[in-house]
């Protein structure tokens, strides 16, 4: 259920996640891109962690306005931009109602602010997608969230950075969709789902 301990707990899981993998997503923009996804997402996990530190928000969207403003403020590069408009958006649904695939179907749009991103294309929408889906047929796993992050390492990437290097990004995970499987974990292991 999604409540404003709930949500707390998934942001404050999400940044357990990114913190305790930095390395590995560094490791996975190395081979894709310029090597920084892990401490791009480390900068803006770190400024939420101390923002949550000073005590839970009022409601479910204050919680994610504060996710956006650190995300915006504090992580370079793509990602900052993409996970600041996911939580904003987010945000902003929470504000109407407490619906979770409502927040979700915003979160894309979100990310779609940055220009139509498909499936395939070896991006963080790769995992979103598909979780969408699962969560609206409840039948949500760690398992299939694993499967699209892995998902991605078949696919050539068409947006961002890694576009320039196409041609050498087979068989390697997309760093964006792997710090976004670690957000629907979250999202699991704090029971909002
Ligand atoms: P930068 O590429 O600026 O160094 P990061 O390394 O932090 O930024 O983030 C790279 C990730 O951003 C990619 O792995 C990909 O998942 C995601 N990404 C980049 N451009 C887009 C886009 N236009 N739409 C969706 N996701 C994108
Ligand atoms: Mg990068
Ligand atoms: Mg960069």
């Amino acid at each position: 259920m999604l409540t404003v301990e709930t949500a707390g707990a998934w942001l404050s899981l999400f940044i357990e996640k990114l913190e305790k993998n930095e390395k590995y997503l560094n490791m996975l923009d190395e081979s894709i891109g310029d090597g920084d996804h892990g401490a791009n997402m480390l900068r803006g996990a770190k400024d939420l962690k101390a923002k949550l530190a000073e005590g839970l928000q009022a409601g479910v969207s204050d919680l994610f306005k504060l996710a956006g403003m650190s995300f915006v403020q504090k992580t370079g590069g793509a990602a900052g931009l993409l996970y600041g408009q996911i939580f904003l958006h987010m945000s902003e649904a929470f504000q109407e109602d407490n619906d979770l695939m409502d927040s979700l179907t915003s979160g894309l749009e979100g990310i779609q602010t940055f220009g139509p991103t498909e499936l395939k294309e070896k991006t963080l929408v790769d995992v979103w997608i598909p979780v969408m889906e699962d969560i609206r047929n409840k039948r949500l796993t760690l398992e299939k969230i694993n499967e699209y992050v892995t998902s991605t390492k078949d696919f050539q990437a068409k947006k961002g950075r890694a576009a320039y290097v196409s041609e050498q990004l087979n068989g390697h995970i997309d760093p964006g969709a792997a710090s976004c499987g670690y957000f629907f974990e979250a999202m699991l292991e704090a029971g909002v789902y």
